[in-house]
C-alpha cells in the first residue's frame, strides 16, 4: 500500500501521526470537487475497514488544527473541503445538488461600507449562492 506523499506531510506538518484511513481521508477529500460529508467520505473508506466513528473523530481534530473547513449549507450533513488560501464561495443547484466553487468576491467594498456605516469591524464573509446551475439551465432550455 502507498501513502500519497502530499498528504503524508500535510498531516506531518500539523503533527498528526500518519495512518492510512487519515491519509485516505484527505486524499478523498482533495480529489471530490466538492466538499463532502463524513456518510460521503465513509463510502469509500469503509472499504479500508474504516468506521464512521473514527472518521468524524479525524474530521473534527483536522477542523481544530486549520486543516479542513467544515462547511455548513443548512441541510443535515456538515460537509468538509481541504483548507486552502484561496477565497472563494459555493454554489448550489437546487436541481442536481452540484456544489461549485465561485471565485468572483467584490464583497470587501460592502465590509468596507459596513465599518464605514455602522463602525464594525469585518474580519470574514460566509456566502452560499444557491440557484439552477449551467447544466442544469441548458437540460430545462431544450426540454421547453
Ligand atoms: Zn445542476
Ligand atoms: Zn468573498
Amino acid at each position: 500500500m502507498t501513502y500519497n506523499e502530499k498528504y503524508v506531510s500535510i498531516l506531518r506538518q500539523h503533527d498528526f501521526k500518519v495512518t492510512l484511513p487519515r491519509v485516505k481521508l484527505l486524499e478523498i477529500l482533495d480529489g471530490s470537487g466538492e466538499p463532502l460529508s463524513a456518510f460521503d467520505i465513509h463510502k469509500t473508506l469503509s472499504k479500508h475497514g474504516t468506521d464512521l466513528a473514527t472518521i468524524y473523530r479525524s474530521l473534527s481534530k483536522f477542523v481544530e488544527a486549520g486543516l479542513l473547513n467544515k462547511i455548513d449549507f443548512g441541510d443535515e450533513f456538515s460537509r468538509y473541503e481541504l483548507a486552502t488560501n484561496e477565497h472563494y464561495h459555493h454554489f448550489i443547484c437546487n436541481e442536481c445538488g452540484k456544489v461549485i466553487k465561485i471565485h468572483q468576491c467584490n464583497f470587501d467594498k460592502l465590509s468596507k461600507d459596513i465599518e464605514k456605516v455602522a463602525g464594525h469591524k469585518v474580519l470574514s464573509h460566509e456566502i452560499i449562492f444557491r440557484g439552477i446551475c449551467n447544466e442544469c439551465v441548458s437540460v430545462a432550455s431544450v426540454a421547453h
